[in-house]
């Protein structure tokens, strides 16, 4: 596994080894009463008055690797590393069949606490650029272990999309001398027509140029660029663990697979001589989740000459979504069960 720069796009690429095919495992090496797994958990925490309720553990087939340095290295005009980082496995719940949707909003908090306190944890490490946290679920998605679980990765270099929003959100600022995002949050509570849920600090809506079907973005209504910094200095996960409950049932409606990121600031201990950004970070970047439902087995998205195509506008996706229960529909439980993939 090596990571390589496109020099024309700019951005980093993880090349692997070969296939990444599913991890065939006998039983659930996750689940209570299992002991095949080779290490203690990196940070475990209580659900529910229960210890280890919450566990984090090396991924078992890690994208990036913790030890050295990235080595990084030209091959004529080319530039490649190592892919020094951290990819960890977040197992959410001992139990197997729980979806978030259906868990209690008092498990889902101490979920979110385990994101930030690994995030900020990482982040001491100054080789680490960015962190983030991301949950890929269901069939289409590509989750590989089938216990609920999130992930996280730290990599030695920011991923293209977070550039962007950085750059974006800097020259708005330079621009405006306001934050995108909450210039965003504010028209969008006023014209009403894409919110899918409103809290006292937090907004859910499909984003004006939606890239797929029913994307939803979750955003503080307050302006903070850092997740882990913002949540564990506030404590108003209950807050949160609602919306995001809230939003994955009415989701789960829709569809059973998505992908869902989170947006935070990237590291700005990292050693880094890349100056400019770095500077107003916290007054123009704002933290927010993604989620990318994936509605269509063979998405027509970004088949077209590289442009998106989203067949559902954000306008229906939001007034539908937004009616939707938020409970999800009483789905057989063993649908994600270790199926063989034929
Ligand atoms: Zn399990
Ligand atoms: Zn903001
Ligand atoms: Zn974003």
């Amino acid at each position: 596994m090596e990571i390589r720069k496109d020099p024309i796009t700019r951005s980093w690429v993880l090349i692997g080894d070969g296939e990444y095919s599913d991890i065939a495992e006998p039983s659930c090496p996750y689940c209570p009463g299992q002991e095949s797994l080779p290490l203690p958990p990196i940070l475990s925490l209580p659900l529910d008055g229960h210890h280890g309720g919450i566990r984090v553990f090396p991924h078992p087939r890690p994208l990036y690797r913790i030890e050295g340095e990235t080595e990084r290295r030209a091959e004529g005009l080319y530039d490649k590393m190592r892919p020094v980082g951290a990819h960890e496995v977040i197992i959410e719940t001992p139990d197997h069949h729980s979806q978030l949707p259906m868990r209690p909003e008092t498990e889902i908090a101490p979920l979110l606490e385990a994101w930030a306190l690994r995030i900020a944890d990482l982040k001491k490490d100054r080789r680490f650029k960015y962190v983030t946290v991301f949950r890929n679920v269901g069939e289409l998605s590509g989750q590989h272990i089938r216990h609920p679980h999130s992930e996280l990765t730290a990599a030695t270099f920011i991923p293209r999309r977070i550039l962007y929003e950085l750059r974006a959100s800097q020259e708005y600022f330079q621009m405006k001398e306001r934050c995108v995002l909450c210039d965003i949050a504010r028209q969008e509570e006023l014209q009403g027509v894409r919110v899918v849920d409103l809290s006292r600090r937090y907004l859910v809506i499909c984003p004006f140029a939606s890239r797929v079907p029913y994307e939803l973005w979750i955003l503080p209504r307050y302006h903070n660029s850092s997740f882990e910094t913002d949540l564990l200095r506030h404590r108003e996960h209950l807050e949160l663990a609602g919306i995001l409950r809230r939003t994955l049932a009415r989701l789960s409606h829709v569809t059973d697979s998505y992908h869902l990121v989170l947006h935070t600031s990237p590291n700005t201990q990292a050693r880094a001589d890349i100056a400019g950004y770095w500077t107003t970070i916290e007054e123009d970047y704002h933290w927010h989740i993604e989620i990318l439902p994936i509605t269509e087995k063979r998405s027509k998205s970004y088949s077209i000459k590289e442009v998106y195509y989203c067949s559902v506008p954000p306008e229906t996706a939001a007034a539908r979504l937004k009616d939707l229960p938020t409970i999800p529909p009483a789905l057989p439980q063993a649908k994600f069960e270790f199926q063989t993939s034929g």
